[in-house]
């Protein structure tokens, strides 16, 4: 039985693990549950779980459900980082499950790290904002950072049985191995679905709606990331994720646009033999992944269907239209506090989209203006990264100020 703490737990990625997590009672045991908001789906989730530990927010959201009451058991409310801290650290805790959004999630992964728990990542920011921190968190205390994201989880299931090492990685193979020796890994290979835009002109892409931008083709995901997905930001920072997880070089992660999304990632070898790992567009599976490790569980979710699957597209992404690519690899390349920046930008300028205060295609030309003012700092410790993050929010906003209005 592990037993978990899920932060982030009225989320896509949250309740789609208490999704996992109820299909396995006999697996699973919930322990401890944080929510930054949606308090009548989390009361919902404590009567379901009977989780000991609830962390809110706020002082105020505690007191109001705890207020409330109808539990059928007392749990203890918890509030703030204070609360995301201890859930993390809690003893009764086998594995932390960090959900959260954006900064939410930095601290209470490096702690879970320093504590030796098991910790599956679906929060990008911690390994973009602050992945050498995390990745010599996650060495010095020996533990094997987990990645929730599917490209993340399907190059980890490539590599397994691997020997893998690359340089610094916060996710070796089953073997735990630390090594710095040669990697026998030519290249990752990420694919990206293209998003509803992938066929799209320059000319066409100027009058996109937030509707029409929020419709994937082929993922239920959240607002942000559906955003970031039909700009292709998503898939920049997955480069840098990757980056982090599997300590590879810029030059050795590629990115494929592959529009039905059933080949979630691949691994080239140095003998030009390729894996990949197939499946249908269903977040469970890596969150089952990740969380089941290093077990397979079965699971009764759509399989794919060799009847009706008939051709698999690829082709390369166009950074001309994608700029956002482009300006991921340039931020990750030059590291220090770009990415920093590259994802507060990014944040702040889908938000700006969502309110129609820029157009779709002022998401990547705002991030641009951002890292082009930027300062860096390098190996930024956390304060740095918040004081950055801070900085880039502010700058986002003159910048929109600037930029031609929707
Ligand atoms: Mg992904």
């Amino acid at each position: 039985m592990k037993r978990i703490a899920l932060l982030g737990c009225t989320g896509s990625i949250g309740t789609q693990t208490l999704d996992v997590v109820n299909r396995h009672p006999e697996k699973f045991k919930v322990v401890g549950l944080a929510a930054g908001g949606r308090g009548s789906l989390l009361a919902e989730q404590i009567k379901q779980f009977r989780p000991a530990k609830v962390s809110l927010a706020t002082a105020q959201a505690a007191q109001d459900l705890a207020a409330q009451g109808g539990f059928g058991y007392q749990p203890s409310f918890l509030q703030g980082p204070e609360g995301l801290l201890e859930l993390a650290t809690d003893p009764e805790v086998d594995l932390v499950i960090v959900a959260t959004s954006g900064q939410h999630g930095f601290a209470p992964t490096l702690a879970a790290l320093a504590a030796g728990k098991e910790v599956a990542l679906a929060n990008k920011e911690v390994l973009i904002m602050a992945g050498e921190m995390v990745t010599e968190a996650a060495r010095a205390s020996g533990t094997q950072l987990r990645p929730i994201d599917s490209e993340h989880s399907a190059i980890w299931q490539c590599l397994r049985g691997e020997t893998f090492s690359g340089d610094r990685p916060a996710m070796p193979d089953g073997e735990e191995n630390w090594s710095e020796s040669n990697s026998k890994v030519h290249r990752l290979i990420l694919t990206a679905s293209g998003g509803p835009f992938r066929t799209f002109s320059r000319e066409q892409m100027a009058n996109v709606t937030v509707e029409q931008a929020m419709k994937h083709p082929n993922w239920n995901m959240g607002p942000k990331i559906t955003i970031d997905s039909a700009t292709l930001f998503n898939k920049g920072l997955e480069v840098i994720e990757a980056h982090w997880l599997f300590g590879l070089d810029y030059d050795k992660i590629d990115v494929v646009v592959h529009a039905e999304s059933i080949v979630h990632s691949m691994v080239e070898f140095i003998d030009g033999s390729i894996k990949a790992q197939l499946g249908t567009p269903d977040m469970r599976l890596p969150i089952q992944y990740a969380i089941g490790y290093p077990e397979r569980l079965a699971n009764d979710y759509p399989r794919l269907d060799w009847t009706k699957l008939r051709e698999l597209h690829f082709e390369l992404p166009d950074t001309d239209r994608f700029p956002a690519l482009r300006l991921a690899y340039e931020a990750g390349i030059k590291g220090a506090t770009y990415p920093t920046v590259l994802a507060a930008a990014d944040e702040e300028a889908v938000n700006f989209f969502h309110q129609r205060r820029i157009s779709y295609l002022g998401i990547p030309e705002l991030v641009e203006r951002v890292l082009t003012r930027h300062t860096p700092i390098a190996h930024p410790n956390l304060e740095d990264i918040a004081e950055v993050d801070r900085w880039a929010r502010a700058a986002a906003a003159e910048e929109a100020g600037r930029l031609a209005p929707v």
